[in-house]
């Protein structure tokens, strides 16, 4: 997925966080899920989360995003905070040492939001396996995304099944109810539009281009899209810096925060890291985990590489070749490439890096290894 998929406009939307011109203090968060070493992608969002609270005098904070019982690890955590302060990105609150921080521990207050929505009738059972979701569902045109196509939201017409555990949809077909059901929303036919800091106004009509999306599992664990929007309202985020991976997923949460009465957060999004081929680097490439990069860097070369990859220095002591500016078009991303040093990057220190942060330099398109 690239941020191009999505309408927005090119430009620059501002460091000041809109909350902070309010005068409420700015709070950023890093959550990671513990599920396997960071790698270059996590440490990088997790630098401009940091920047971007800490450049504006606010405060960060770290949650555990655990939900996945069956793939999160309290070792990856304790790990995941130990490469954090190796290079100096200290959080001001939460952890893994504070429970109301981990997504595990939080499951009667994301079942208390989830009965809230119930009661404004806004949900429904979904019993949908995944083979249906892929048989009555079209790839959205635009990014691959698989919208809900609506099987088991009720409407007129509804027949309960003669045993009591099923019933008939609207299409004729029989939909059985005997096992667990997700709990999904039921979302608005109109367009919702968040101003990304750093990609702009980003619009989505939820019914379109999302679909009623699930907000509770089958097996009754919170869903992501609700168990982050409590959790960014009721700990007091201001600001919410992640990868563009996520950038169509800030309209849904939006709504969502505006449904449960509370204050959407302001949200900046920053570019993928992709290798030559143009294929999105993840966990998988070892090579980039944060144990061999700590081997192969010290926190200072290591602060310097992000900084460079983030495009905060980019002056001509480390461009080549006839560079010709400062554009944040596609030649951007190829310079680059051609610029990034990643055998010899400078040392630099936070003290440094955090009065030079500024959204408008980083760029836009993914940034190529
Ligand atoms: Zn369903």
């Amino acid at each position: 997925m690239t941020h191009q998929a999505i309408r927005h406009i090119d430009g620059h939307f501002g460091n000041i966080c809109p909350k902070a011109q309010e005068g409420i203090m700015v709070k950023g968060r890093f959550a990671p899920s513990p599920t396997g070493r960071m790698h270059l992608g996590n440490i990088l969002s997790a630098f401009l989360s940091y920047l971007s609270a800490k450049s504006q005098g606010g405060q960060w904070l770290l949650r555990i995003e655990d939900l996945d019982q069956g793939r999160s690890r309290t070792e990856f955590a304790r790990q995941l905070e130990e490469d954090l302060l190796w290079l100096g990105l200290e959080w001001d609150e939460g952890g893994l040492d504070h429970a109301e921080y981990c997504q595990s521990k939080r499951g009667e207050i994301y079942e208390h939001y989830c009965s809230l929505l119930a009661e404004q009738g806004l949900t429904y059972p979904c019993w949908c396996s995944r083979a249906d979701l892929m048989a009555s569902s079209a790839p959205h045109q635009s990014d691959g995304r698989v919208v809900y196509a609506g099987t088991c939201r009720p409407r007129e017409g509804f027949v309960p099944g003669e045993n009591g555990v099923g019933f008939y949809a609207a299409d004729g077909s029989y939909r059985d109810c005997s096992r667990k059901a997700a709990t999904r929303i039921i979302v608005p036919d109109r367009e919702i539009t968040i101003v990304d800091r750093h990609y702009g106004p980003v619009s989505e009509n939820l019914a379109r281009d999302c679909g009623d999306f699930i907000i509770k599992r089958a097996d009754g664990t919170a869903a992501y899209q609700l168990a982050v929007v409590v959790d960014d309202a009721l700990m007091g985020v201001t600001e919410v810096v992640r990868g563009c991976d996520l950038l169509q997923s800030a309209p849904q949460q939006a709504w969502l925060h505006e449904t449960l009465g509370f204050e959407a957060p302001a949200f900046a999004h920053l570019p993928l890291l992709c290798a030559h081929d143009g294929r999105r680097l993840c966990k998988r490439d070892k090579s980039l985990d944060m144990g061999e990069l700590r081997k192969r860097y010290t926190p200072g070369q290591m602060l310097g590489l992000l900084a460079q990859l983030s495009g905060l220095i980019q002056g001509s002591d480390i461009r080549q070749g006839n560079d010709s500016g400062h554009g944040r078009d596609s030649k951007q991303a190829s310079d680059l490439k051609r610029i990034i040093d990643m055998d010899n990057p400078p040392y630099m220190s936070l003290e440094e890096i955090i009065p030079i942060f500024s959204w408008s330099k980083v760029p836009l398109d993914n940034i190529v290894l």
